[in-house]
């Protein structure tokens, strides 16, 4: 039996359900229920009857299926898929800072590790930043880790966010750089820019398009533009190939992967399914107070 066919077969024996994100290998997205970006996923961790959830991610992620599924087995196929950028994030500056601007609510990105979550007053994805910076009561607002996200957030929402920390930022996105589009440009000058708001502001200011992983699925499937330069990391490509076989697309740069996301494969889930593990397994008060936060996100952003 191939390896797919042994995946499904546990899968239904376990009563699990598989989610990938959109930057898993191809192999994965291809053998998952449901793929999408962080937003998609809390959003359909929430709404399975399954009682497993075997998670092809990234570490936050799974915490974040896990704190909304308290009752369910949640497994990250390779603990060692770690979110550098979540790492970035140390709970006692964001205390200090916190201290410093007492009148501020604190929104955290998704990208965080559940005891960071502990401290927002809510969370936001690449997908509702500006909108839920914007629905916060206060006019200053702590926001944290990814300060290119944060602009986006900013510019979007007209409040004065504080970052932190200062250079927080996804080393897969950051390093995207002006002489890499300026390249992929000049290669196909009439392609349409769309780009992740974790790519520097000076990026982002030269795109047609700043949009979630979910929302550049959504736009290629409505836009008539033929060829398009992605400016995000790279596994998106499979999947928008998938969702709009008719279109060219185009990386800014081929440097753009990230490496914790390529560390789930097809073997890794199959004996996480034989063995029921690694599970996901944070302290209850953890659980607890992290959930407040995203679930006032999910209340803010339906
Ligand atoms: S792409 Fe960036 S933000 Fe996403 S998991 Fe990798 S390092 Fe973290």
């Amino acid at each position: 039996m191939q390896i797919e066919e042994r995946i499904a077969a546990l899968k239904r024996e376990r009563n699990a359900i598989i989610l990938a994100h959109n930057y898993q290998i191809p192999a994965v997205q291809d053998i998952a229920d449901f793929v999408g970006d962080s937003l998609e996923l809390a959003r359909r961790a929430t709404a399975t009857a399954a009682e497993m959830i075997i998670f092809c991610g990234v570490d936050f992620m799974a915490e974040t299926a896990a704190i909304l599924n308290p009752e369910k087995v949640v497994i990250l196929p390779d603990l060692c898929s770690i979110c550098p950028m979540a790492q970035q994030l140390l709970n006692e500056e964001l205390r200090s800072v916190q201290r410093m601007h007492p009148e501020a609510e604190t929104v955290l990105y998704v990208n965080t590790r559940a005891e960071s979550k502990t401290l927002a007053d809510c969370i936001c994805t690449s997908a509702n930043a500006p909108k839920i910076v914007r629905a916060m009561d206060s006019e200053e607002v702590i926001f944290g880790p990814d300060r290119n996200l944060g602009y986006y957030a900013q510019k979007g929402s007209g409040k004065k966010l504080v970052i932190v920390p200062e250079h927080g930022n996804c080393p897969s996105h950051h390093q995207i750089s002006l002489e890499e589009l300026e390249a992929a440009k000049k290669a196909h000058p009439t392609a349409t820019i769309v780009v992740h708001p974790e790519v520097t502001p000076e990026i982002q200011e030269r795109a047609d398009y700043v949009a979630s992983t979910g929302g550049m699925v959504r736009l290629v499937r409505e836009i008539k533009d033929k060829e398009l330069l992605i400016g995000t990391e790279i596994g998106i490509l499979h999947r928008l190939k998938k969702e709009a076989p008719n279109k060219a697309y185009y990386p800014i740069s081929t440097n753009a992967v990230c490496p914790q996301m390529k560390m789930i494969t097809l073997p890794k889930i199959l004996r996480s399914l034989e063995q029921e593990k690694p599970r996901i397994d944070l302290p209850p008060e953890i659980m607890e107070r992290a959930r407040r936060p995203i679930e006032r996100m999910l209340i803010l952003s339906p």
